[in-house]
């Protein structure tokens, strides 16, 4: 067993009770912002949307403050991968945008993230947007108790690649639980049958992110916002999914 493995932690029911009013609420607030994700809003109405929203309902926000990032949620445009900075920018007609969101309720953290058109767009963007969602669909379905990490990255990977499109290397899902970003990490590819046996009590949040050219990436000015290199468009998705006895549950679905 690898130093990573052992940090794994294994959730109990009562625990994974509490992530799946934690992942539940995450849903919410991922439909509310996207609800209002139009041409002519800024992702700083976004951000404040988001932020209403979390304090309503008793909760925190887990990424403001997370290593110093500034706002309350991560929106990503067009060639933007992740960890989009809200701002003054106004999203427009054919833009994609990437709406992470992450919040901690009673000490418990929900993640998920997805990624919605403004507007009409190109058919070329749809179809990144299907292929991404199909790509962490397969994911969820690999990931199954007595399987194998592996399985799950490479689900990710095979249904992105078929459709020409490729994955970013750096980075990935994470555990999840009372803290945001758990062992392991869940690379967006990888080799069936390999890497830590998948466990009832495994709490995943899994992501994948897909990029409709070539996989390389680079990093704004800001330090934070994740770009593709050739410019071509991003698409994020992402659901926390818990494995148990009984099969593998998406906590990140109302
Ligand atoms: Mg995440």
């Amino acid at each position: 067993m690898s130093v990573a493995e052992r940090r794994v932690e294994l959730k109990t029911s009562k625990e994974i009770d509490a992530l799946r009013a934690a992942g539940r609420l995450a849903a919410r607030l991922l439909d509310a912002v996207c609800k209002e994700a139009g041409s002519g809003v800024t992702t700083d109405d976004l951000d404040r949307v988001s932020a209403e929203f979390i304090r309503k309902n008793g909760a925190r926000p887990a990424f403001l403050g997370y290593r110093g990032f500034p706002k309350t949620v991560c929106l990503s445009v067009n060639d933007e991968v992740v960890h989009g900075i809200p701002g003054p920018r106004k999203l427009a007609e054919g833009d994609i945008l990437g709406v992470d969101v992450g919040i901690l309720l009673n000490g418990w953290y929900g993640d998920t993230a997805r990624t919605v058109a403004v507007g009409k767009i190109s058919a070329g963007a749809q179809k990144l947007l299907d292929v991404s969602k199909e790509s962490l669909e397969q994911s969820m379905r690999a990931a199954l108790a007595g399987g194998r990490l592996g399985d799950v990255s490479y689900a990710m990977q095979s249904v992105v690649e078929q459709a020409g499109f490729s994955v970013v290397r750096e980075y990935g899902g994470h555990g999840i639980g009372r803290a945001l970003h758990e062992d392991p990490h869940v690379p967006c590819l990888g080799k069936a049958g390999t890497g830590m046996r998948l466990t009832p009590g495994l709490v995943l949040a899994l992501e994948v992110m897909a990029n409709e050219g070539k996989q390389d990436i680079d990093h704004k000015q800001d330090g934070w916002t994740v770009v593709t290199k050739d410019g071509s468009l991003s698409a994020h998705f992402e659901h926390t999914v818990a494995i148990t006895e009984d099969g593998t549950e998406v906590l990140t679905r109302i």
